[in-house]
């Protein structure tokens, strides 16, 4: 039994890339965890079960009132609870970098709608849940970018930035039910997305690393402690935070 023994956890955009690292981490610290993603998840959680730990998938759209609360509804159903919430899907992958008098206005909204507008519904579909268990703690994944600024990706920074004040704004509201509010801004990470889009591993690659203390690839795994570190009994008395993990690429 680990420090998540006992818990439900839902992780959002789970299917692959950086959220299947982070739910494989709290299934292996004891939690059951919900993977939710666009297409579904069946082939992540399928991948969890074989490795001993306790995953099921379903499939949401975190911009969907209906998808989230349903997605809420499904980890009470087949696990008997939520405690747990990391707000990870996010659009950033499949982005092609561009001038921001040149990024097209439906993608600046889609972005904003599901980095920001789905971190917060989500957020409200679980309310309920996690009130019912007396408390629970929400994670979201913002960015380093947020705080260091990049360029020819103006939405999808703004969306960033958005996540690291909603998760104080939440975090003000949420203490009277005992449930804490912190956030991960990752540095550039080689996920499984990232590989997929050559612009974004030859344009930021090499900057990213020659600004980080320590000068090597990021991988999802090095994700892991911060956010297991705030969904579990350690971080009791922290809310509304937001750590930087980046190899020290960004001081604040
Ligand atoms: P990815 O594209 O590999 O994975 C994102 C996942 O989210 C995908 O499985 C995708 O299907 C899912 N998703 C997208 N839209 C969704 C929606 N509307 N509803 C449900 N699921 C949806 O990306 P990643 O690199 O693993 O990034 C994961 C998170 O980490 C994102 O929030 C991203 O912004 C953030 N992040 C990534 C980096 C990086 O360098 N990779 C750095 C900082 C922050």
């Amino acid at each position: 039994a680990g420090t998540l023994a006992g818990r439900v956890a839902v992780v959002t955009g789970g299917a692959s890339g950086i959220g299947l690292g982070l739910a494989r981490a709290l299934a292996r610290r004891g939690a059951q965890v919900l993977l939710a993603d666009l297409a579904g998840a069946e082939a992540a959680a399928d991948m969890l079960r074989a490795e001993g730990l306790a995953a099921e998938g379903i499939a949401a759209d975190v911009s969907s009132e209906v998808a989230t609360a349903a997605m809420a509804e499904a980890a009470e159903t087949r696990f008997g609870g939520l405690d747990i919430l990391v707000n990870n899907a996010g659009i950033y992958a499949t982005l092609t970098p561009k001038p921001f008098e040149e990024l097209d206005l439906a993608e600046w909204r889609r972005v904003l709608e599901v980095n920001v507008m789905g971190t917060f519904l989500c957020c409200r579909a679980v309310l309920p849940a996690m009130q019912r268990r007396g408390g629970g703690r929400i994670v979201n994944i913002s960015s380093g970018v947020a705080f260091k600024g990049n360029p020819y990706m103006a939405h999808y920074v703004a969306s960033k930035g958005a996540v690291v004040s909603l998760t104080r704004a939440l975090a003000t509201e949420l203490g009277r039910h005992g449930i804490l509010v912190n956030s991960v801004a990752p540095g550039f990470t080689l996920s499984e997305g990232v590989l997929r889009n050559p612009v974004l591993v030859e344009g930021v690659k090499g900057p990213s690393l020659r600004g980080r203390v320590l000068a090597r690839d990021m991988l999802p795994e090095d994700l892991t402690g911060a956010v297991c570190f705030f969904a579990g009994p350690d971080a009791a008395f922290i809310t509304g935070q937001t750590l930087v993990v980046d190899g020290g690429a960004y001081f604040h």
